[in-house]
């Protein structure tokens, strides 16, 4: 079976559409998203402009902060600063990559931890660690809402996540471990990834590389999410090598059309989240 993150991500803007009314009658404004972006890196200015559709769709207002790819730290710097200080701004993205010479990290600590809406800060990780409500990072948080609403059990089942990094494969494990599933962690320098795949019940891939889980990798009935995002001859594809595994899998995320609509369902989540928390303060 299919999970159809495109057609749940539709459900989910409709949701958040009321919730983005109700915010409205009762503070005046709307929520707003600010997005920064630096240079004009296409890829970028195609997931930039996804962004701010999607905020218009559920009524959200979007400030777009377009700098030249010729700016200097201090000036990203400021930007950010203003941003991170407008009462009228409820979350602050900055698009990375960011080009060469501008430090992402000192950058994405000028984000108030309350208006990071990525939830990539430091706080919002330890939070997430510590099992204490924040903002979760949308991609691992859209898989999750994706299980959820397919009502597929994690309690007590082995999960692999296929990738560590901050901002997908970590965030992802632990919230797969604060549901009660079993977690193991896979990266490149896990010894046999194929052995440790075989035994997951519900496999999630957020690698970079495209068939990298093939259909020997995968046990008869195991749930398998699919993260990646790679070109290859045909043009956008997963990690999952789909027509192999898809024989095999209970559930399956397509790609295009699975995790990728769920993140920026959850980034409209999370701004609409954060103008609730800042009022409700
Ligand atoms: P990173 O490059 O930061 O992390 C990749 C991870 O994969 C690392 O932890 C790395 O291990 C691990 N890895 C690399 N090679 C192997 C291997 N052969 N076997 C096992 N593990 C390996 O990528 P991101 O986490 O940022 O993104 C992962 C993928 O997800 C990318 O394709 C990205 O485009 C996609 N993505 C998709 C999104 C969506 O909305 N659908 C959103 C965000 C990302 P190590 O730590 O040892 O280097």
């Amino acid at each position: 079976m299919i999970l159809d993150g495109k057609a749940v991500a539709a459900q989910i803007r409709g949701e958040l559409k009321l919730r983005a009314e109700a915010f409205e009658q009762s503070y005046g404004r709307r929520p707003s998203l600010a997005v920064v972006l630096v240079g004009e890196d296409p890829a970028s200015q195609i997931y930039v402009r996804n962004k701010i559709k999607g905020c218009e769709e559920v009524g959200i207002r979007s400030v777009g902060r377009y700098l030249k790819g010729t700016a200097t730290e201090e000036e990203v710097l400021a930007a950010v600063r203003a941003l991170a200080e407008d009462g009228e701004v409820d979350g602050i993205l900055v698009q990375l990559p960011l080009p060469r010479g501008l430090d992402a990290d000192r950058i994405l600590r000028a984000i108030p931890a309350e208006k990071d809406v990525d939830g990539f800060s430091a706080e919002n990780l330890g939070l997430l660690a510590r099992r204490e409500e924040g903002t979760v990072a949308c991609t691992p948080l859209g898989v999750m809402e994706l299980l959820k609403r397919y009502e597929i059990p994690l309690r007590g089942k082995r999960a692999v996540v296929v990738g560590r990094s901050n901002i997908v494969g970590r965030p992802m494990a632990l919230l797969l471990l604060n549901a009660d599933a079993t977690v193991t962690i896979c990266h490149s320098a896990t010894r046999d990834l194929r052995e440790e795949c075989l035994r997951a019940d519900i496999l999630v891939s957020a690698v970079g590389k495209a068939k990298l889980i093939t259909g020997d990798m995968v046990k008869e009935g195991a749930v398998v999410i699919d993260v990646g995002m790679n070109r290859d001859e045909n043009g956008l594809c997963g990690d999952v090598d789909f027509e192999a595994v898809s024989k095999k899998a209970s559930y399956i995320t397509p790609v295009p059309g699975g995790v990728g609509p769920m993140t920026v369902a959850m980034l409209l989540s999370n701004t609409v989240s954060a103008a609730e928390r800042a009022q409700t303060k």
